[in-house]
């Protein structure tokens, strides 16, 4: 990191500040820096950019983003162990890093910034918060939504379930949600060892851009479907459907009520929600 914005290598921050990982904030830190600007890179041009940053922890992914000359990084970190380090990096990039101590669950990043402001959502996500953060980014009233792209680290697992489609076995209830309202797509992997400490799982970067007009439908009655659908996803949809009219709802949609939850395409599931 020191050749690309002479700031000292993360070991030394990480070993100065005392900033022992733990495993309660889900801490595993990129250390690379060739792999947080891969990171950072796949969401684009970063030029006039705000980016808001979740978990920036030590910093190597928010000094990558800062290099690449995003305009502001906002970054909200619940461990007041890091905002020393943090603050030295905000030292480095004056006017262009504001840190914000607490929870991001309990965030409203749509009223952080003016309404016009370009904004792209970057985070190495600590593992138990991530999905939750990802459904309310997906689910705010107005839409085309606050952000132009979501490029985030998921657990392998999750980043499969993000981008799924029919007929494919990671699909369920977040790859209709994810379908329905963006174009999404895994970018790359990142193997256990390139994070201090190492996690179980390999790791996946998954992009996520906005579909300008997605498909009319109410997210709670298509919560409602898909919830209902893949809860028994391995029985015929007039048994999983049947508390929302099974065979009569089905048939309504134009939808064979033996097929099972898995074949149903986003489209499908948005038919049956608005008929509900
Ligand atoms: N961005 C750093 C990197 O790439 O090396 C650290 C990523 S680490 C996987 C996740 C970070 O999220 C940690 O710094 C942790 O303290 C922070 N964190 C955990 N839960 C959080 C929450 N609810 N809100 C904000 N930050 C959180």
């Amino acid at each position: 990191m020191a050749a690309l914005d002479g700031l000292p290598p993360l070991r030394d921050v990480i070993a100065r500040h005392g900033l022992d990982a733990r495993k309660a904030l889900g801490q595993n830190f990129l250390l690379d820096l060739n792999l947080t600007q891969k990171v950072a890179r796949t969401a684009g041009s970063l030029e006039g950019v705000t980016v808001f940053e979740v978990g920036p922890g030590p910093g190597g992914l928010t000094r990558a983003i800062l290099a690449l000359g995003a305009k502001k990084v906002v970054a909200v970190e619940r461990d007041s162990r890091c905002l020393p380090a943090l603050a030295e990096i905000a030292g480095h990039y004056p006017g262009r890093l504001d840190v914000i101590e607490g929870d991001a669950l309990k965030t409203d990043f749509a009223a952080l910034v003016p309404a016009e402001e370009p904004v792209k959502i970057i985070a190495n996500l600590p593992y138990n918060v991530g999905t939750q953060l990802l459904i309310d980014w997906l689910l705010p009233g107005r839409w085309p939504p606050f952000w132009q792209s979501l490029t985030l680290m998921f657990q392998k697992e999750v980043g499969q379930r993000i981008v799924a489609r029919e007929d494919d076995d990671h699909y369920g209830r977040l790859g209709v949600l994810c379908g329905w309202r963006t174009d999404a797509h895994m970018a790359f992997d990142i193997p256990p060892q390139a994070f201090t400490p190492p996690p179980k799982v390999t790791s996946t970067v998954v992009h996520l851009v906005p579909r300008p007009s997605p498909l009319p439908c109410d997210a709670g009655k298509l919560e409602r479907v898909t919830h209902a659908a893949f809860g028994q996803r391995r029985k015929m949809l007039r048994q999983s459907l049947k508390p929302l009219g099974g065979e009569a709802l089905l048939l309504k949609a134009d939808i064979d009520p033996a097929r099972r939850a898995e074949t149903l395409s986003v489209e499908e599931f948005v038919r049956l929600a608005n008929l509900l």
